[in-house]
């Protein structure tokens, strides 16, 4: 019989990377199913399976399940850009809700057990009340909180007569890079606060953008509740063993308890960084709200997850590997000439 492996899709993207080198720092040996059209297979090292192939094409999902026995799967192969999915939104429920679905009907089939969605803040939309708890309204602002929305009902549907149990994790803003430096968030266009604020930092960009400084906050920019990657991985890791021990999963905030401004973040790099970072105010960006700060208590009274790492950690992280990277494509450069 073929042994049970666990299956990451969008293992070579930038959360999914660092969940794939958790895993196997705990001995696992986890499959991963990419179509390399935001992740970078150089995020993975050479041991690990890498099935190229796309969520739109039964085919490639069909051949994963060929190869290997699957009895769980952590699912982050998504469109996860506010303001694209404004812009393009059949593109994000192409993606992010035909994408799933074609997963879990090929996962179904083959009789999977555990399924952990990469759910996201923006399923809450402007909140009512911070800390926000799980409960809380649901009222998306943008056609990507909507489309990880529709699939967290869908999930919540098909698990109950289907048999397997699921978790929804909704991330607040992850970021952050693994101590080591050796894996990070890339992203061909970049378009996140923390890695835009460290190119500026290194002289690739000329300033930062602020998007909008006339928002209902104390100086008027928005405020995010940053979380760093590798307890985003912690708690996949944690939720994953108490299915497999019999807890039903559910949904799970993943966040600080703790907002700072765009400006802070600003400031808080400049430190960090001994560098000077120039900004101008530009137009709010579309679908941001105010404020995002979690309530993560429900995660840490069911399973004892609290983030270990804080701001200063998440950004020194961050500024290791673009550092890292930036010698690199230094070196590249050079050798090109
Ligand atoms: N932001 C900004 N300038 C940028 C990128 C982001 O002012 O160049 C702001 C953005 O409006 C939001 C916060 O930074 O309030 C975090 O944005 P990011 O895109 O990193 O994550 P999101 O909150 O959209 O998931």
């Amino acid at each position: 019989m073929k042994k049970k492996k666990i299956l990451i899709t969008g293992g070579a993207g930038y959360i999914g990377s660092h969940m794939v080198s958790y895993l196997k720092e705990k001995g696992m040996q986890p499959v991963v199913f990419d179509n390399l059209s935001t992740g970078f297979s150089d995020l993975l090292t050479d041991d690990i399976e890498l099935i190229e192939g796309d969520l739109q094409n039964i085919n490639d999902i069909k051949r994963v399940f060929e190869k290997y026995s699957i009895d769980k799967i952590m699912h982050f192969a998504a469109s996860s850009i506010v303001s694209e999915s404004v812009a393009n939104p059949l593109d994000y429920y192409r993606n992010n809700v035909l994408g799933c679905i074609n997963l879990l009907n090929e996962a179904i089939k083959n009789s999977i057990k555990h399924f952990i969605f990469s759910s996201t803040a923006a399923v809450y939309g402007e909140p009512e009340k911070i800390p926000i708890k799980e409960d809380s309204h649901l009222m998306p602002s943008s056609p990507y909180g909507r489309s990880k929305l529709m699939m967290e009902y869908i999930l919540s549907d098909l698990s109950r007569i289907h048999g397997f149990s699921y978790a929804a994790l909704r991330y607040f803003n992850a970021s952050g890079a693994e101590p080591n430096g050796i894996i990070g968030e890339k992203h061909a266009k970049e378009t996140h606060l923390i890695p835009l604020i460290l190119k500026t930092a290194i002289g690739d960009l000329e300033k930062i953008s602020i998007y909008g400084n006339d928002y209902p906050t104390m100086d008027g920019t928005c405020i995010r509740d940053y979380i760093h990657v590798v307890d985003i991985c912690e708690a996949h890791y944690l939720v994953l063993k108490a299915m497999e021990s019999g807890d039903p999963g559910g949904v799970f905030n993943l966040g600080n308890n703790k907002g700072y401004s765009v400006k802070e973040i600003i400031d808080a790099a400049q430190k960090i960084t001994g560098k000077e970072i120039p900004s101008e105010i530009c137009e709010r960006r579309l679908g941001d709200p105010a404020k995002l700060i979690a309530d993560y208590e429900k995660i840490n009274r069911s399973f004892g997850w609290k983030p270990k790492y804080n701001l200063e950690n998440i950004i020194e992280t961050a500024w290791n590997f673009t550092l890292k990277e930036h010698e690199k494509n230094v070196l590249n450069r050079k050798k090109e000439k």
